[in-house]
């Protein structure tokens, strides 16, 4: 069948997920092409991710610079460049993103720089700077991500989307952020820590709803212990100007003035002007691609991975997914990924990681255990920095001692979170943790001493 088609496969979107799919299918010998209309390694290397940590350590530097005080360093003046951290960011973003088109054509796929759409359930229109381009192809995958929206209220374009946040010249002084999900947060924060005065409006008690409400609870403290001025229950009704000052107005009568106003309200998929029933796809444009556990559409050849999806919006996720669907495909190796213990973090100061269960979930599907330690980090008891004492908890099954969740909030947990991950994936037991030897004096010790449970949730699920 393929023989009759220009392409073994072709990819529309050369992010996380299309990039490794394409690489993956060529390297098992198919007849690759793959289009990116917009820069190659998409969000994840060029507005998300990449750049968004090394702004993260940027920030970083300054308190550790404070804190080094207390150790006996002393410095010059303490002062911040932003164009010095914008250069040298950019210019790494632009050395990674290279490496994802070189390793693309090192593979024997053929790229093409352009938006794509569809013409046909197997034929493709790319938009080429030398002109549209026609191909067919077997199978497609569309792995075309998604990007930052605003909400629907008056003013809105006078915001901005955490995109304009790399190309900004110089920091704003005074900053609100619109949400407090990943980016709110992970903005907010990094912005307070170069030297912005920041607030964060959300419309829910808490920030980061879907977390654990301990953790969440542990994050809005540590925040407002940095400096920075969160405002709960507050759902923005319009923006407005004056004088270059940016006036937010909340639904309550609230009256925020900023320099700069950042909506971090959530991201919608890339697929408007895609012409997706052309294929017979019956997804609307504009909003996310349904697929099945094989991450097919309703279109059987044609497949939908990553951010389009909106499933697990997280780009491991998405590179473990495509690279399973080119094994599954070309490699002779079917294989599925797990959408269950997918780990996460939010790079705050300190940041939040977890995975698995949060002890709200687990106490719906029945007895759990759950242990907590709360602590100040040994280097931290020299510095006295407020907002870095951590909060580590594991959510244990009752009975069977099986860890369902491990969480927290502290300085490195995402590091440390990846080990614990491993854990919870493979089904370990509290008593195989107990089992393992701390390495002391560490952090991450606290997850191998938890020796009595705090308390016990979900013993009315296993009653109903
Ligand atoms: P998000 O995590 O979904 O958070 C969106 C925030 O905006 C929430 O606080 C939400 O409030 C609020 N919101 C939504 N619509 C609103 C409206 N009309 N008015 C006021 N507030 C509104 O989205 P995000 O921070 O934009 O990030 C997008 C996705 O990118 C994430 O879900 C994640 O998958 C990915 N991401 C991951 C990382 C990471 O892994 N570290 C970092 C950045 C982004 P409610 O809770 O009330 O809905």
């Amino acid at each position: 069948m393929s023989g009759t088609y220009d392409f073994d496969l072709f990819v529309i979107g050369g992010g996380s997920a299309g990039v490794r799919t394409a690489r993956i299918a060529a390297t098992h010998g198919a007849r690759v092409g793959i289009a990116e209309g917009r820069f190659w390694g998409g969000t994840c290397v060029n507005v998300g991710c990449v750049p968004k940590k090394l702004m993260v350590n940027a920030a970083e530097y300054g308190t550790w610079a404070e804190d080094a005080a207390a150790f006996g360093w002393s410095f010059g003046e303490r002062r911040h460049d932003w164009m010095t951290l914008v250069r040298a960011r950019d210019e790494e973003v632009g050395r990674i993103a290279a490496v994802y088109a070189r390793m693309l054509n090192a593979a024997g796929a053929k790229t093409y720089e352009g938006r794509a759409r569809f013409l046909g359930p197997h034929e493709i229109e790319v938009e080429t700077p030398d002109g549209a381009q026609r191909v067919t192809a077997a199978r497609i995958v569309i792995a075309v991500g998604g990007h930052p929206t605003r909400p629907s209220i008056p003013g809105a374009a006078l915001g901005m989307i955490s995109d304009d946040l790399f190309t900004l010249q110089e920091m704003p002084r005074r900053v609100l952020m619109v949400g407090a999900g990943y980016i709110g947060l992970e903005f907010g924060n990094l912005l307070h820590g170069l030297g912005a005065e920041v607030t964060v409006a959300y419309r829910q008690s808490l920030p980061l709803r879907g977390f654990d409400h301990e953790l969440r609870e542990a994050i809005a403290e540590t925040l407002t212990q940095n400096g920075l001025t969160l405002l709960p229950n507050e759902t923005p009704a319009e923006i407005t100007e004056r004088g270059g000052t940016k006036v937010v107005r909340f639904l309550s009568g609230k009256v925020v003035e900023a320099d700069a106003v950042i909506l971090a309200t959530g991201r919608a998929p890339n697929t408007r002007g895609m012409n997706l029933e052309a294929a017979g796809l019956t997804a609307r444009e504009g909003h996310p691609i349904p697929v099945d556990d094989d991450h097919a559409t309703n279109v059987p050849h044609i497949y939908a991975l990553g951010d389009v999806t909106d499933r697990v919006n997280l780009t491991p996720f998405a590179t473990a997914t495509g690279h399973a669907l080119a094994d599954t495909l070309f490699g002779n190796r079917p294989r599925k990924v797990s959408y269950e213990n997918v780990p996460k973090a939010v790079f705050t100061t300190p940041p939040m990681s977890s995975v698995g269960l949060t002890e709200e979930e687990a106490a719906v599907r029945g007895p759990a255990d759950i242990y907590t330690a709360r602590f100040t980090p040994l280097r931290h008891t020299i510095t006295k920095r407020a907002g870095r004492r951590a909060l580590m908890k594991l959510v244990v099954e009752a009975g069977t001692g099986r860890l369902l969740g491990a969480h927290m909030l502290g300085e490195d947990s995402p590091e440390i979170m990846q080990g614990m991950a491993v854990a919870v994936v493979n089904g370990l037991t509290k008593a195989q943790l107990d089992a393992t030897i701390g390495i002391h004096p560490t952090v991450a010790e606290e997850f191998v001493t938890l020796r009595t449970a705090t308390r016990r949730v979900g013993d009315a699920a296993k009653a109903a």
